[in-house]
């Protein structure tokens, strides 16, 4: 069963202001968006078309998930390939759980010794206690285990507009 967490109305909407914010803070200083695959290719793509700040983007593919769990094991599939020296980065997350991820790709790039690192991530699991400092967040969430909107569950539910709560009988 699943269960409504945001439609996509209501997603759009704070993807609008999640942009409107970049666009303020950055002021037309070149952007270099990291999208962190696979999960948040689908908030990505909307954002960056709603971001007015000139930018470039690459991929970076990460593993860290069994399933439903979180683990602190992480598998850098797939690499980088733009140099990020001097750049202004913005990684775009869909999701921080216990924030391990996150710690594995502010060393990678701090390693590149980019201009400046932030970090926008659309959902936060908030009982989370993150050293991480998000720059940006779509919306805090409870420790409930979200699907839709490029985030899976065993590799399904992608293309779901929306954002649901999967419930523990489905996991
Ligand atoms: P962390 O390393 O912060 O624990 O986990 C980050 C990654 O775990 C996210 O990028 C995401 O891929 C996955 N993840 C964490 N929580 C959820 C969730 O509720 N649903 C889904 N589908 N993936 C999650
Ligand atoms: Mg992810």
């Amino acid at each position: 069963m699943k269960k409504l967490l945001y439609s996509e109305k209501e997603i759009k909407k704070r993807v609008r202001e999640l942009a409107a914010l970049i666009d303020l803070d950055y002021q037309c200083r070149e952007l270099t968006v990291i999208c962190v695959l696979k999960g948040s290719v689908i908030f990505m793509t909307d954002l960056i078309r709603e971001i007015k700040t000139p930018l470039t983007y690459d991929f970076i593919f990460l593993s860290s998930y069994n399933g439903a769990k979180s683990t602190s094991c992480i598998r850098l599939e797939k690499d980088l390939t733009l140099s990020l020296k001097d750049k202004h980065v913005l990684v775009v997350e869909d999701i921080f759980d216990t924030g391990f991820t996150g710690e594995f790709l502010r060393e990678r790039i701090m390693a590149e010794e980019p201009a400046s690192l932030k970090f926008c991530v659309l959902l936060r699991k908030k009982d989370v206690d993150l050293n991480l400092k998000i720059d940006y967040t779509g919306f805090d969430i409870g420790a409930e285990f979200v699907v839709g909107y490029g985030l899976d569950y065993r590799q399904k539910y992608r293309q779901l507009k929306d954002l649901h709560i999967l419930s523990e009988e489905e996991l």
